[in-house]
């Protein structure tokens, strides 16, 4: 089973980031080599009593333009609802209780999953504002007083969220494949998660106390096991078009940061638009396995070579992640369904891949006598020993005797060098440098 997921949600500047940051530790903002990719964390892995959840924040991305806000709280309960365990309803205890508290907790009543109701700001727990009590008029339970400013309560409110997973949660993981499907909206995501299931959806038994949530659809192919992440959030359309771009951004974080492998579909019509570097940027800095799938094949007019050029042209969009293969599909045809599921396992198997040390080194060494290293001030740069230290995305840690001395340029070339030899076709892969003392 997967981890329990918990959403935070709640008007603006009650509070969401500050208690989602005191959670998981130190909040950063990614910035990396990839183009027009900023983003701030919206999902993290944090840690209870020996229990690991992921934490979303569905305010993290979020205007400040009140005619808005009220649309942005309902997408916000709907993304909760749509994936999360536990939903953490946040109001503001210093100015009580507003008229979109209401309105979403009227949404947050509807569903059947677990609501707690944190009432923030309270940074003196011996003298509570009286605000404090109109909120049990929310209908949704006991109002807990926190300040997330001084983690004040922190320890009661993760007992409780961890005290209302679903049992067993959160205490093993399947050995499944998990798949994201994801792309701008139209390109045919829903089509595609469909047409996967449909015949392929395995039917989980009810084991007493495991109770399966919507968000996951295990399903198997040619003898494999795979679970399709968020097909829920996919298959629901959101209803609130000026921020549909915003949102579709939360639900595929969510969905990337839980999957092994991420199938980024492109609309042939439209080619590689800017949204769709955006999202492709996106599973490629969390080091996913990526497959890049260009639907609706058969809306193309074709002619002598018009796939190759395509493929170039796609590929010169996507440079940062050359790695990735890209494949040609129409889910309406149910053309190369098959091939995308082949090549889905195969990244997935790829990125598990321990490269033996010794080979390793050896063609490090090759490499660096091909090509020297680059040196500054008569001093050159020096790698001393090279191995794998993690999989998924693999992991090679670099002992060398000077930082300053690396370049970009030559990282890249090992890096190609190492891909060479080994593949790792359809995953980033990573590089740690350390000084040797
Ligand atoms: P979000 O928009 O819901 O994510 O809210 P933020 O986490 O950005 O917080 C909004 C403002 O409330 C910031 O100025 C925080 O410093 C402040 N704040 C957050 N938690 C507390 C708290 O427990 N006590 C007080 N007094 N202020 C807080
Ligand atoms: P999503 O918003 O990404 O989930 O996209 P949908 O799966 O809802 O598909 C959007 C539209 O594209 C629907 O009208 C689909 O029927 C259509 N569509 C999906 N895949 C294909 C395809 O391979 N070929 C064509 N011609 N249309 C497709």
């Amino acid at each position: 089973m997967s981890k329990p997921i918990v959403a935070v949600v709640g008007r603006p500047n009650v509070g969401k980031s500050t208690f989602f940051n005191r959670i998981v530790g130190r909040r950063v903002s990614i910035v990396e080599d990839t183009p027009g990719v900023t983003r701030d964390r919206i999902y993290a892995e944090a840690e209870w009593n020996g229990v690991t959840f992921g934490l979303v924040d569905t305010g993290g991305i979020e205007m400040s333009n009140q005619d808005v806000i009220l649309s942005q709280m309902r997408e916000q309960a709907q993304i909760a609802m749509d994936m999360a365990n536990v939903i953490v309803f946040m109001v503001d205890g210093k100015e009580g209780m507003t008229a979109a508290d209401e309105e979403v907790a009227a949404m947050l009543r509807r569903t059947g999953k677990k609501v707690i109701l944190l009432v923030n700001k309270v940074d003196n727990p011996l003298n509570p504002p009286d605000t404090i009590y109109d909120f049990y008029e929310l209908g949704i339970g006991e109002p807990i007083p926190i300040s997330s400013a001084n983690k004040l309560n922190f320890g009661d409110v993760l007992d409780i969220i961890v005290e209302s997973f679903p049992q067993g949660a959160g205490l093993e993981d399947d050995d499944s494949i998990k798949l994201a499907v994801i792309g701008k909206p139209n390109v045919g995501k829903s089509s595609l998660v469909n047409a996967l299931i449909n015949e392929n959806r395995v039917i989980v038994s009810p084991i007493a106390g495991t109770t399966r949530d919507s968000i996951d659809t295990p399903f198997r192919w040619d003898g494999d096991d795979y679970t399709l992440i968020d097909t829920a959030g996919i298959r629901r359309k959101s209803k609130v078009n000026e921020d549909i771009e915003k949102y579709s951004v939360i639900r595929a974080v969510a969905a990337i940061e839980r999957s092994d492998v991420c199938i980024v579909m492109i609309d042939a019509n439209d080619g590689v638009t800017e949204q769709d570097k955006k999202i492709a940027g996106l599973a490629h800095e969390a080091g996913k396995g990526i497959i890049v799938v260009v639907n609706k094949w058969d809306l193309i007019e074709k002619e002598t070579n018009t796939m190759k050029k395509f493929k170039e042209k796609v590929a010169s969009e996507l440079v940062f992640m050359s790695y990735a293969p890209i494949l040609f599909i129409s889910v309406k045809d149910r053309l190369r369904l098959d091939e995308v599921m082949r090549t889905a396992k195969a990244v997935s198997e790829i990125r598990s891949t321990r490269i033996p040390t010794g080979q390793l080194n050896s063609l490090i060494i090759d490499a660096m006598m091909m090509k020297q290293p680059p040196a500054d001030k008569g001093k050159r740069l020096k790698i001393y020993y090279v191995s794998q230290v993690g999989v998924k995305p693999p992991l090679f840690s670099f002992q060398i005797n000077k930082r300053d001395l690396l370049h970009f340029s030559y990282s890249r070339y090992l890096e190609n060098k190492i891909r060479d030899a080994f593949g790792f076709e359809g995953t980033s892969i990573k590089f740690v440098f350390r000084e040797k003392r």
